[in-house]
């Protein structure tokens, strides 16, 4: 879970730096489909995001940064 808090003081700008891109297959994480996101569960320093496709498939993710592997 993340600990952001958003401040809601005018319009809510949404991080467009980096858009979420399924950490499985590589496509963009659509906010309209139920993508999740979560933090690299060895390193805890990345975040990996999965599209929904992924998840329901069980599809494997790598973390970029030290190579854990999970479902
Ligand atoms: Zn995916
Ligand atoms: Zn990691």
């Amino acid at each position: 879970m993340s600990s952001e808090v958003q401040v809601s003081r005018g319009p809510v700008v949404i991080e467009a730096a980096t858009p979420p891109v399924c950490s499985s297959c590589g496509k963009l994480v659509s906010p309209k489909e139920k993508g999740i996101k979560f933090l690299c569960p060895n390193c805890g320093s990345v975040t990996i995001w999965r599209c929904k496709m992924c998840r329901d498939l069980g599809v494997r993710y790598v973390c970029p940064k030290c190579g854990f592997e999970g479902p």
